[in-house]
């Protein structure tokens, strides 16, 4: 469906076609016109869909028409789980109300200085978005006006419960008008993340494109299997050096394996760079920048900092490890692939990780198909997907029956380390 018949106004389609768009996407098509109605909504659509602009344009929509309360506080708020995140939907803001006169963006994260964060909450914002945690701090300090808020979007609301930022959501949720709209993306809606929506929203709409498992068609998964850490760094410099690689995401279990990694690929003399959660705010914001405008062609992170991240040039994400819950690969695999583009997830298994990558398929779905590479074939040899289903239970979880424990090297290790958590 093309933006025109969303009832949108001419500067924001003005924006939207700068941007490239051509056609709403599928969450854009349902969502925007219900939030135009306003009326609060709960989402789900996988990852890469376009749901920052599905709230935003919307949202912007709103800013068109003056505010009717006096004041200069925001009138759109945006949570999200992470700074990374932040900084991307503020720049999305910015770069679809770029037209309008009232849409100023403010970006209030963790780890910045308050100072200036003081300064920014003082003066006129419309949109503001942030990370709970910092929020909380300029909201008991009486820093922030929440009596021109129209509108509260909770962006990747599943990934804020995880991180524990519930009882933050509420008490903000607490401090704007009840008259406001309320709308809530997430990759799931049952469980916590309905009861948040129950206690939130007032007779949300509900709209689910696909679940989270949904098919990644355009993302080429691959298995290769390894021996040992040299096999997978040979595997993976060879990797590197393939022509089809314009950028790659690798991901590590730690942060500090991250941090070796990624200097191991600078010695050998790649453009590379590591994200996660140790590194200051503005390190952080500048290896974004710096992976935004290609001068990082490998970027070496952990998952919760590389959530959500939207750059158009990766077409590699390389599990170097594999990620501990079958959640997270599908977010890790979905930072390639973005926008209908094609993209190659490539994962290292070891033998005894063999469970758990079937634990990973059953999850998505989807086979992730061996390969092997001519001259770096693993010296393990595992055994066909169908002798190794029998050990799980119809709810996809492995059951160590005992017939035969020690087969594929103790591969039910990772249930003890699941049921350790
Ligand atoms: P999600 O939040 O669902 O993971 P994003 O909002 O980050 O997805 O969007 C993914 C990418 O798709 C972004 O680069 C965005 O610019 C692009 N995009 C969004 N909407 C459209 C559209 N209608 N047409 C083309 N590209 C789009
Ligand atoms: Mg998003």
């Amino acid at each position: 469906m093309s933006f025109e018949n969303l009832n949108l106004h001419p500067l924001i389609l003005k924006a939207i076609s700068e941007s490239g768009y051509t056609s709403a996407t599928p969450i854009q098509e349902k969502a925007i016109p219900e939030l135009i109605e306003g009326h609060d909504l709960m989402a789900s659509s996988q990852t890469g869909s376009g749901k920052t602009a599905a709230f935003m344009l919307p949202a912007l929509n709103r800013l068109v028409e003056p505010s009717k309360a006096a004041g200069k506080g925001p009138r759109i708020l945006v949570l999200t789980p992470t700074r990374e995140l932040a900084q991307q939907v503020s720049q999305a803001a910015a770069k679809y109300g770029k037209y309008l006169k009232n849409a100023k963006v403010v970006t209030i994260l963790g780890g910045m200085p308050y100072p200036l964060q003081n300064k920014l909450l003082s003066q006129h914002v419309d949109i503001l978005v942030a990370t709970p945690g910092r929020l909380i701090d300029h909201l008991e300090r009486g820093r922030i006006n929440f009596s021109r808020l129209e509108m509260l979007i909770l962006d990747e609301a599943d990934r804020m419960l995880d991180m524990g930022f519930i009882d933050d959501v509420e008490r903000i949720a607490d401090a704007t008008p009840e008259s406001r709209q309320t709308v809530l993306f997430s990759a799931t809606l049952e469980g916590a993340i309905g009861k948040l929506g129950a206690s939130l929203m007032k007779e949300p709409k509900l709209i689910k494109i696909a679940s989270q498992t949904a098919k990644h068609e355009n993302i080429e998964q691959r298995l290769h299997y390894v021996d040992d850490m040299s096999h997978k760094n040979r595997l993976l410099d060879h990797m590197l050096r393939d022509l089809s690689v314009n950028q790659a995401i690798v991901f590590t279990a730690t942060k500090r394996d991250a941090d070796t990694l990624a200097d191991d690929l600078l010695a050998k003399g790649y453009d590379a760079a590591a994200l996660h959660g140790d590194m200051s705010q503005r390190e952080r914001t500048r290896t974004l920048t710096r992976l935004r405008q290609g001068g990082i062609k490998v970027l070496v992170a952990t998952d919760v900092a590389a959530r959500g991240i939207d750059v158009a040039g990766i077409t590699h994400v390389i599990n170097f490890d594999l990620p501990k819950f079958a959640e997270d690969y599908v977010h890790r695999i979905g930072r390639t692939g973005r926008a209908g583009a094609t993209g190659i997830a490539i994962s290292f298994a070891s033998g005894r990780d063999s469970l758990h990558v079937r634990k990973i398929e059953r999850f998505t779905g989807q086979t992730i198909t061996p390969h092997v590479i001519e001259g770096l074939e693993p010296k393990f040899k595992p055994r066909p997907a169908s002798t190794q289903k029998r050990n799980y239970s119809a709810r996809g979880e492995y059951r160590n029956n005992g017939a035969n424990p020690r087969r594929n090297g103790g591969g039910d290790r990772y249930a003890r380390e699941r049921g350790n958590r």
